[in-house]
């Protein structure tokens, strides 16, 4: 039996997993001390609660415990990164390379510094959204300090060739930066092989709750510093400041073991369900586009345009079921999507764009029921759209 309405918008955010809220419950009630307070009992607990998420939350990447920041979420990550970094190593440089399909976290971020005087390269991706490696390398000179680019996106599910690229940020002495929010417990992130020396990500994209976060910072020789943007007292090893969440952070903890456990279960089943949604989908109707690369993305992302139809439209007629045009992000206004813009998608397409973000919670009776509901609709619109032809979307 359906449970109505289905959640198909996972990019945006997941439901927490019933097992991380019972095991957040104590740190709201029993456990509710302050990890700085170190002259009793309720202190200890809660540091010790903090200490041990931070081992599972470094584990999931191949990181060391002592390299998490925890911070409120993957934007606040990302500014620390990003504006840290660049405060911090302003007399080496000012230059900074990205891509066009970052998050409004990383673009805005870069916007804000121009103003600062900062340079900012923002690099093409070619038209499956992915970044060439050697681009990095040619646009890489001596007033560089920050390379950043994300794992996965989170409109197309593009991954990048984040090891090639660790590789010459490394040679070339150059910080490497990586927005890995959507890749993050979907596929295996490793800081070491990936030469990563920051990397972002958010616990309400991995089945754990909001307002949480992590920052990885590399250890290593020079160490690497950033500017703190959160003044206060000197909780984060001094770089971010604020009375620890204690309960988002158990549940941060408790989210990533868990992920860590379902690694290649959970994205083969979720591949399973992308491919049926995307097979029934083409087999049900002509005139549907694959945006995004074929098989280099993350397996819960499938970002289709439905040629003579406006997504807003299709959205309407789909009420029961939760997608999302473009990005959640930039949902909220009415530009179309910086990432199609990217991958050169034509005008009615972009417009046209439908992403289906599948989830631990889906099943198989929800996306059997998505496919013939979007077939059912798209036909529908078509049929009534003054300006389509007749006969040229003919059910397939
Ligand atoms: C969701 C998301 C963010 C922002 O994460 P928050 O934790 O909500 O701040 C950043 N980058 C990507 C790729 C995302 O998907």
């Amino acid at each position: 039996m359906i449970k109505f309405p289905i959640y198909l918008d996972n990019h945006s955010t997941t439901p927490v997993d019933p097992k991380v809220v019972e095991f957040m419950l104590p740190f709201f009630t029993e456990v509710f001390g302050n990890p700085s307070s170190k002259s009793h009992e309720f202190g200890w607990k809660a540091e010790a609660a903090v200490e041990n998420a931070r081992k599972l939350v470094a584990r999931l990447i191949n990181a060391e415990s002592r390299n998490i920041i925890f911070t409120s979420g993957a934007t606040e990550s990302i500014n620390l990164a990003v504006k840290g970094a660049a405060e911090m190593y302003s007399a080496k440089g000012n230059h900074i390379i990205t891509t066009k399909i970052e998050h409004e976290a990383v673009l805005d971020t870069c916007k804000n510094l121009e103003k600062k005087g900062f340079n900012i390269t923002y690099l093409d991706v070619d038209d499956f959204g992915i970044v060439n490696p050697e681009d990095i390398r040619n646009s890489i000179n001596d007033r560089t300090i920050l390379v950043s680019v994300m794992y996965a996106n989170n409109e197309i599910g593009t991954i990048q060739p984040i090891c090639e690229i660790g590789k010459i940020c490394r040679s070339k002495h150059v910080l490497f930066h990586t927005d890995a929010t959507q890749a993050v417990g979907k596929i295996p992130v490793d800081v070491v092989r990936d030469s990563i020396d920051l990397l972002s990500f958010s616990s309400h994209k991995i089945y754990g709750p909001k307002g949480i976060g992590a920052l990885f910072l590399r250890s290593r020789i020079p160490k690497i510093r950033l500017y703190r943007q959160i003044d206060g007292g000197l909780q984060e090893r001094g770089l971010r400041a604020g009375t620890l969440n204690v309960p988002g952070i158990a549940g941060f903890g408790k989210a990533c073991e868990i992920a860590n456990s379902l690694l290649n279960g959970e994205s083969k089943r979720i591949n399973y369900l992308k491919n049926m949604l995307y097979n029934g989908i083409i087999t049900g109707l002509n005139g549907v586009k694959l945006n995004g690369h074929p098989d280099k993305r993350i397996a819960n992302n499938l970002n289709l345009s439905f040629e003579g139809i406006n997504s807003d439209s299709l959205i309407l007629a789909i009420k029961e079921i939760a997608v999302s045009t473009g990005s959640a992000c930039s949902s909220e206004t009415a530009e179309t999507s910086h990432v199609l813009e990217a991958i050169n998608v034509d005008e009615d397409l972009k417009r046209s764009a439908i992403r289906f973000g599948i989830g631990r919670f889906n099943t198989e009776e929800e996306i059997q029921y998505t496919v013939n509901k979007i077939i059912e609709k798209v036909n529908y619109l078509r049929h009534i759209s003054m300006n389509s032809e007749k006969g040229k979307y003919a059910e397939a």
